[in-house]
């Protein structure tokens, strides 16, 4: 079997295979995981409904952010076309003019949560 999935995880196909996978109800084998995967489905108690329910969160989420993103960007055109005595994006503008920015750095922590994710183990 690990030889059939090319030594890799099952699911991320990214990472070792380390944990012989099975379903609980069944005891059959299913695939070989990593160990983030592997607790993963743990986390989820092995639930597709609730596995399911969290991609669309978060593409959801991946999504709405996008969508502020182009507002924000939208907005800040139209806030410079509005002030034609100030020069146009990108010349020698001075920092401090138009406060504190808000714009977000686009890190997310999401890699963080995806790691304490897969602590526990299934
Ligand atoms: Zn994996």
């Amino acid at each position: 079997m690990l030889e059939a999935q090319g030594g890799l995880c099952a699911i991320c196909r990214a990472a070792p295979a380390v944990h012989v996978d099975h379903d609980h109800s069944s005891g059959i084998v299913r695939a070989l995981l990593c160990f983030n995967c592997n607790g993963g489905l743990g986390q989820f108690r092995d639930d597709p409904v609730v596995l399911q329910r969290a991609v669309f969160y978060l593409q959801h989420h991946a999504q709405e952010q996008a969508i502020a993103r182009l507002v924000e960007a939208s907005a800040a055109e139209a806030d410079a076309a509005s002030r034609p005595g100030e020069p146009p994006v990108g010349s020698q503008r001075r920092p401090a003019a138009r406060g504190t920015s808000t714009r977000s750095t686009g890190r997310t922590s999401g890699a963080r949560r995806r790691e304490q994710a897969g602590e526990g183990d299934a």
